[in-house]
């Protein structure tokens, strides 16, 4: 979520040093949907959401020293328009580097909780199509990206919004279910660790896979 450039190093070396590997998420899902080798034993993998400019100034050097793979889930209503956010040409430059993935996190990375109850059912309905369609379509025209993994916004789902995104074309999503994703998964509802600043050390070790 928010972490200092340097405990993000000193993560990366605890991985390293302690013999986690740092798998692409497409490794993950492609063995979870029965079409790929499992991934090795204690596998770490990296998700970063929202697309700040802080990938590039921050995150980037970092991830060409280590050289590991990484998945951005970016809204793109943000990119080229948000003060905080990255722009389609620098995201372009991190596809090329071979290390970044950049996938869905809705159109506008909307909370879907409060805009059920703001809207009526119909237009509740057309919203949810719009904001699972429209990045895929937007991520193909700008990068040539097949966008068919979806991160949650503030990792609130349901089965309904499953099912609508399923029909939008993804084959795979993400939560903020804190805990380590296991052989029997929910597919749709992929849990994920929000890794904050103060996970170093002990807490930081917790979170990692035992096996
Ligand atoms: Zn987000």
């Amino acid at each position: 979520m928010t972490v200092r450039t340097a405990t993000f190093r000193a993560q990366l070396d605890y991985l390293k040093q302690h013999g986690y590997p740092i798998v692409p998420l497409r490794t993950v899902v492609s063995h979870l949907l029965g079409k790929g080798p499992a991934p090795p034993p204690r596998a770490v993998v990296i998700t970063v959401d929202d697309g700040h400019a802080s990938v590039i100034t921050e995150m980037l050097p970092l991830v060409t020293e280590y050289r590991i793979p990484i998945t951005l889930f970016i809204y793109p209503s943000a990119i080229s328009n948000a003060s905080y956010a990255m722009k389609w040409d620098q995201l372009a430059m991190l596809q090329r580097t071979g290390l970044f993935d950049i996938q869905s996190h809705t159109y506008w990375h909307p909370n879907f909780k409060t805009e059920k109850r703001r809207l009526p059912a119909d237009a509740f309905q057309s919203f949810v199509t719009m904001q699972l369609a429209k990045p895929r379509k937007v991520l193909k025209d700008k990068l040539g990206v097949d966008a068919d993994l979806l991160a949650w916004p503030f990792g609130i789902y349901d089965d309904e919004l499953i099912a609508k995104a399923r029909e939008a074309g993804y084959v795979s999503a993400f939560t903020l279910d804190r805990r380590p994703v296991t052989p029997r998964e929910r597919v749709m509802a992929l849990p994920r660790y929000l890794v904050l600043d103060s996970d170093s050390g002990a807490r930081f070790a917790s979170m990692l896979p035992r096996q």
